[in-house]
């Protein structure tokens, strides 16, 4: 106020500048309907015009609305314990000392009706030439418009169906559920538990979605009476359900909690005349109040659900769980670029034949080098390209990359090269994929027969659908196209569905082969792979041979092939055709 000049207040009628901000008075004068300009009465909305010396607000004139709207204001204007006069006085009065030419604020008071809203104005005029200028305060009923927004804001936050709070209410719930809580208490947690229903949109396609409602419903009237008010439940997305409390810390807590829930959920449903069953992947995140972000707890049980999802049983979230999916995001994200743009490269190990030393193949084997996250292992980026679907992409670009390699060796060389190309085959692609075509449009575009192939599959592919299995591998096997069991030893092969597969080759799994010499079962282990082999008829590969020895054991225990370091590391193409000529011409070893 202090550059306030003492024009300014004159100009405005006051006899002086004051020193603070008095609590104004108020002054309705008895004719202040009286002599009012025909402007003011032509407002369609409350307004008054309001003179100001300093120490007490003057109404000096208002119109019919005005009167009628804000009639205590008038009538009474010992405004102590009102709220929303207090609060009206005071914006006029700061207003009054202020250099702004205009003030808007919304003032709300309550009614019988409920709480009425106005949005108010305040601004200064010259009544007429020879007066000074006033305040005149217009007052815009905007309590409808209020009541519109309100029941907006609530249909955006809760769900249509459970009336619970939805994924946006619940962000907002469990932000303010921190805020409220005083974190003194360090034995206390905040926990964020997850529950997704398995297999609900089964339920949903088999019975129809009233069905599905039903259940929902259901559901989540009994979580609410199970679960009591103090816990806030929400309802995420279709058959995502949200808890947040505060809760104990410590795992027996939660567990306990937890127990509830899951006994709640599971407790059979009468739908459509049926019985039904339903269970449910949890995932909990759980930390001290002080540490507490919504956002992040919220990822965090949403981390630990998935993983649930996965285990069959309630996840607690795990430090550096996030961390991994965030990557795992990334590398998904970036893969799908880097596919669409040809970054992904195939490197080739050799394959030995042991008894001759010869080279009679290559593994084809994927490399990402990405520039801004640098070189990522196929085992961390093929997993994530069989969640994503993207794997049936990577497949066959290796499929198409790894024959038409077969075809520039040849072209190089002047002749054919007598080496096979064995190419990994994700069981998602076998899933999701047309195999037969995808590898037949490999083979074509090559120029290349089907006897120059190996696919290398996982016992996982075949245990899923071995009747499938069966038609892919016969259609294989009449194209001339080889089949290795990869990592054999380590998934759970059925022996009968093995024996009436069309397999040609095992490979023992490098965890088994590294440390036969030194660790007598997985001697046994290899020793009994390659007697099955025998017994199926079946040709073997040794993983992972990191030195002489190992290869001399394997040779004399009878194994036709083997691959690993001690031989190659994966190499790139032009490398790996010079390591074919040179051990053409003199032998390896
Ligand atoms: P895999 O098919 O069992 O391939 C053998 C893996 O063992 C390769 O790892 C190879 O570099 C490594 N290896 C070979 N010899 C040795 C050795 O002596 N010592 C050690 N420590 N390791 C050895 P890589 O290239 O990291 O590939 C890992 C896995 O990624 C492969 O296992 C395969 O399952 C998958 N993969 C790689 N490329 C593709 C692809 O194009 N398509 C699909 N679906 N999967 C692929
Ligand atoms: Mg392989
Ligand atoms: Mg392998």
């Amino acid at each position: 106020m202090d550059d306030m000049s003492s024009d300014f207040w004159m100009d405005k009628g006051c006899s002086a500048a004051p020193d603070h901000i008095p609590c104004p008075a108020i002054v309705a004068r008895s004719d202040c309907h009286e002599h009012i300009p025909s402007w003011l009465l032509a407002l369609p909305y409350p307004a008054a015009l309001v003179s100001y010396d300093g120490a007490t607000l003057d109404i000096e004139n208002c119109n019919a609305l005005f009167q009628r709207h804000f009639k205590a204001l008038i009538d009474n204007p010992d405004i102590d314990g009102v709220e929303w006069q207090r609060y009206l006085l005071d914006q006029i009065s700061s207003f009054a000392l202020s250099k702004n030419e205009v003030s808007r604020f919304d003032i709300e008071r309550q009614s019988v009706l409920g709480t009425e809203v106005y949005m108010c104005t305040l601004a200064w005029v010259q009544n007429s030439a020879d007066s000074s200028p006033m305040i005149l305060v217009s007052a815009i009923d905007r309590t409808a418009d209020r009541r519109v927004e309100d029941s907006l804001r609530r249909e955006l936050v809760s769900d249509t169906l459970t009336a619970l709070p939805n994924r946006i209410g619940f962000g907002e719930a469990v932000e303010s559920m921190l805020l409220d809580f005083d974190g003194e208490d360090p034995d206390t947690g905040i926990s964020v538990i997850i529950i997704d229903l398995m297999r609900f949109s089964r339920i949903n396609e088999a019975l129809g979605t009233m069905a599905g409602d039903e259940l929902i419903l259901a559901v989540a009237a009994r979580l609410k009476a199970r679960l009591g008010d103090d816990i806030l439940l929400a309802r995420l997305g279709g058959d995502e359900f949200g808890i947040c409390c505060t809760i104990p810390q410590g795992e027996d807590h939660i567990h306990d909690l937890v127990k509830r829930i899951k006994d709640t959920i599971t407790a059979p449903v009468r739908l459509a005349n049926l019985e039904i069953s339903i269970d449910c992947a949890i995932g909990c995140s759980l930390v001290p109040v002080a540490e507490a972000e919504a956002d992040e707890l919220i990822r965090q049980a949403q981390t630990a659900a998935r993983s649930g999802k996965k285990t069959g049983r309630a996840e607690l979230y795990q430090p550096g769980e996030l961390k991994i999916a965030r990557r795992r995001f990334l590398i998904e994200s970036q893969l799908r670029d880097t596919l669409a743009n040809g970054g992904l490269n195939l490197m080739y190990q050799p394959i030995i034949e042991l008894a001759s030393s010869t080279v009679v193949g290559f593994e084809a084997l994927a490399r990402w080098e990405d520039p801004e996250m640098g070189v990522i292992s196929p085992v961390d980026f093929i997993p994530v390209a069989e969640e994503s679907g993207l794997v049936v992409q990577l497949g066959r670009w290796a499929l198409q990359e790894a024959m038409c390699q077969l075809r520039s060796w040849d072209a190089k060389m002047g002749m054919r090269v007598p080496v096979k190309m064995n190419v990994n085959l994700s069981p998602i692609q076998m899933v999701r994929d047309d195999v037969i075509a995808t590898i037949t449009r490999a083979l074509q575009e090559a120029e290349q027969q089907g006897d120059r192939l190996t696919i290398e599959l996982t016992e996982s592919a075949i245990v899923g659908d071995p009747e499938k299995s069966l038609l892919l591998l016969n259609a294989l096997k009449k194209s001339h196209i080889a089949v290795a069991m990869d990592d054999f030893g380590t998934g759970y092969s059925n022996m009968a569905s093995l024996q009436s597969l069309p397999i040609d080759v095992l490979k023992i799994d490098r965890s088994f082969v590294s440390d036969m010499l030194v660790d007598q079962d997985k001697m046994a282990i290899t020793k009994a792979i390659l007697s099955l082999a025998k017994a199926l008829n079946m040709k073997a590969t040794a993983e992972g041979i990191e030195d002489a020895e190992v290869a001399e054991a394997l040779r004399d225990l009878g194994c036709t092939y083997g691959q690993g370091y001690y031989f190659a590391k994966p190499m790139n193409a032009d490398d790996a055709l010079n390591y074919w000529l040179e051990s053409s011409k003199r032998g390896i070893n």
